[in-house]
């Protein structure tokens, strides 16, 4: 997928920016003591606070700042030691208060940047502009009844962090390797769960196109966008469209826009003339936040390994390639695993075979790594028998769907099954000279010139063994004896 859209009038190049909505990983609210988990009963998860109810004080949950902080902090980003929270003000049934509390001049993290990894190997630096705390709005809920539309507050008052890029990405495999970057860094950070599908991880994509050289052109905005997958799509639909519209004489007006994710398209929300004004002003229920930069020291201090750390680390020991590391690191879980596989092992072979074999076989069965049913030191053995010889990779495989149906340990299994490789050159001598006693004719050829044949006879040599002789030894005794 190019940045580039060929339209009849000439190249356009499209420019992307991304809002990602990070909700805090936090057993309370931001301004209220209510519990935040996903899935509860309707209205089941609600304060006085979070229902809007008149007299009602915020009170700011220390553990959701924190965590907006080490965020900050994790993306190479200014953190303010003084910021304010303002009222952003509109009505909406899901809102109880008739305004949301966010920050607005004042962001609790100012601009900083993060690497992003490309299928290529490269890698790219993107800005980010802030990040800032707010609150999550409740959810209108409108197939209960016809003629009804119901609201569930459960989630007002979640704290939410939002991560605003500057306008950096140009391909639509930028925008996904910048939030699957973003779900990486707030799960090791330990944040935000990063979990798109239940919602606590989503984006609202901002694009626009123009041709080479000129200023940024005027973008819309698609809201809520719930998969890596959807952004990139959204991206491409979106970006043509506007290059459409242009050709056609047209003028892109701002807009907010939503993607249908079964159509694969963008439509229409609400236009610029539509927009609200929010009238921001600070919340005089709410004090500015001021940190200690002591305090915002022993946070970073405090920090765990980094993804990008991580990666030059994969890279360095076990000699990985800059995307390999790249796709090991994007997910905590997977690393972990991998690390104990490689463990004393030969780092490139330990990806091999966990990015390979094991991934295509979770993938396959829809499982998790964490639901993996090998472990680590399982596979780890499985490598060593093909190191040590008891297993060509041919046979290891083989041995490793056992392995994985079962959940039982490599030596098990190939010695139930039989499964070892031959490599005893008597044995395989034997076979050969079955094969070349069966096959004079093809003998003669090959001793006639026809070197080709060579693949032919080790073909019928692993057959004739099921499998089990080891190759490099029948590719030697091979051209020996055939040789004559
Ligand atoms: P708003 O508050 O209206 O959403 P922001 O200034 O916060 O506006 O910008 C929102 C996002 O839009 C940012 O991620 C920014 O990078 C992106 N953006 C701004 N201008 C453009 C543009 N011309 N094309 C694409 N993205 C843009
Ligand atoms: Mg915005």
């Amino acid at each position: 997928m190019s940045g580039i859209i060929h339209g009849e009038t000439g190249d356009f190049e499209m420019v992307i920016g991304l809002e990602v909505h990070a909700q805090v990983a936090s057993r309370a609210k931001l301004f209220s003591g209510a519990p935040t988990e996903f899935g509860a009963e309707p209205n089941t998860q609600v304060s006085l606070v979070d229902a809007g109810m008149p007299g009602m004080l915020p009170v700011i949950n220390k553990v959701c700042v924190e965590q907006a902080v080490r965020t900050g902090l994790a993306l190479n980003s200014k953190i303010n030691l003084r910021s304010i929270f303002d009222r952003k003000n509109y009505f909406y049934p899901d809102l109880p208060c008739g305004y949301q509390i966010s920050q607005y001049l004042n962001p609790v993290v100012g601009e900083g940047e993060i690497e992003i990894d490309l299928a290529d190997g490269s890698s790219r630096t993107i800005g980010i502009e802030r990040l800032h705390l707010e609150i999550d709005a409740g959810k209108s809920v409108h197939d209960i009844r016809p003629d009804a539309t119901h609201v569930d507050l459960n989630r007002s008052g979640i704290a939410l962090m939002e991560i605003v890029s500057k306008p950096d990405m140009f391909t639509p495999e930028e925008a996904g390797a910048y939030v699957r970057k973003i779900r990486a860094i707030v799960r090791y950070v330990g944040s935000c769960d990063g979990n798109m599908d239940q919602g606590s991880l989503r984006c609202d994509v901002n694009v626009s196109v123009r041709r080479a050289g000129e200023p940024l052109g005027t973008r819309c905005e698609i809201k809520n966008v719930n998969s890596v997958r959807f952004v990139m799509r959204a991206i491409e639909y979106e970006a043509a469209r506007q290059v459409e519209v242009i050709e056609d004489g047209g003028t892109i007006d701002q807009e907010t826009r939503l993607f249908d994710s079964a159509r694969g398209e963008t439509r229409s929300m609400r236009s610029k003339e539509e927009a609200h004004d929010y009238r921001y002003f600070p919340d005089p229920d709410l004090l500015p936040l001021e940190f200690e930069q002591s305090w915002v020291d022993e946070l970073a201090a405090s920090l765990p390994e980094l993804p990008d750390a991580r990666k030059a680390r994969f890279m360095a020991d076990f000699g990985l390639k800059p995307y390999d590391a790249g796709v090991l690191v994007g997910d905590q879980d997977f690393a972990g695993f991998f690390e104990a596989v490689a463990d004393g092992r030969d780092g490139k072979l330990a990806a091999n075979w966990v990015t390979g074999e094991l991934f295509g076989a979770l993938n396959k069965v829809g499982k998790s790594i964490t639901e993996s049913p090998v472990t680590a030191a399982q596979v780890g053995t499985l490598i060593d028998r093909v190191s040590d010889g008891t297993l060509s990779v041919r046979l290891a495989k083989e041995v490793f769907e056992f392995m994985f149906e079962s959940g039982r340990d490599a030596d098990d299994l190939i010695e139930e099954k039989g499964l070892k490789q031959v490599t005893d050159s008597g044995a395989i001598e034997a076979v050969i000279d079955q094969v070349m006693t069966d096959n004079p004719e093809k003998v003669e050829e090959y001793r006639a010139g026809r070197d080709k044949l060579m693949g032919w006879f080790v073909g019928q040599v692993m057959k004739a063994s099921q499998g089990k002789a080891n190759p490099a030894a029948v590719n030697k005794a091979l051209s020996e004896k055939l040789k004559g």
